[in-house]
């Protein structure tokens, strides 16, 4: 089956988004807790793909020799992995991105893994914030011309249709 990921940082909204998305409470576990998730989870959707969440980079308190064993997995998944259709590269609205999430983006730049950036917690940001705040992380990034930022929230729902649509695209581009 094909299968889409989904990365960003630790407390970004992962898990939120993923249960959004699938419409089943409780089956990615959320938490206040941040760094939770350290390993790949699978998710098998309707029988058509497999939803990949991998575990969120950047927990502070992670000694670095463990954030770059995350970093290796992450890129390994990446770089030999055939069934993989796409990556959703989360981050969260509010913020700059940070180092992490610019290398993640330049490694699915750079192998080629087509890609969408997903600008969470939107609920948090009233439209004329957004609207500057989109400007710091496309050039922050920087967003390649090819690349969507959906704005995604797991409370009001919005961007979900349009992230759906991108992971159908995707799923269904053979
Ligand atoms: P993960 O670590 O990336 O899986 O993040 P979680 O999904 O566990 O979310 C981390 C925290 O952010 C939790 O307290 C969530 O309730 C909160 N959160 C996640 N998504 C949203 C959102 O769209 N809007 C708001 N306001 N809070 C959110």
């Amino acid at each position: 089956l094909p299968e889409v990921a989904f990365v960003g940082r630790s407390n970004v909204g992962k898990s939120s988004l993923i249960n959004k998305l699938v419409n089943r409470k409780g089956l990615a576990r959320t938490s206040k807790t941040p760094g939770r998730t350290q390993l790949i989870n699978f998710f098998k959707i309707n029988d058509a793909f497999i939803l990949v969440d991998l575990p969120g980079y950047g927990f502070a308190r992670v000694p670095g020799e463990v954030k770059e064993k995350w970093g290796k997995m992450i890129e390994g998944y990446l770089k030999h992995r055939e069934p993989l259709k796409g990556v959703a590269l989360l981050l969260d609205c509010r913020h700059t991105p940070t180092a992490q999430d610019r290398q993640m983006y330049q490694w699915l730049l750079h192998y080629g893994v087509p890609a969408v950036v997903v600008a969470t917690k939107i609920d948090k940001l009233s439209n004329n914030q957004w609207a500057k705040q989109q400007s710091v992380i496309k050039k922050a990034l920087p967003l390649a011309p090819e690349h969507k930022l959906i704005p995604f929230s797991a409370e009001t729902g919005r961007g979900k249709e349009e992230v759906l649509a991108v992971l159908e695209g995707w799923v269904h581009s053979e």
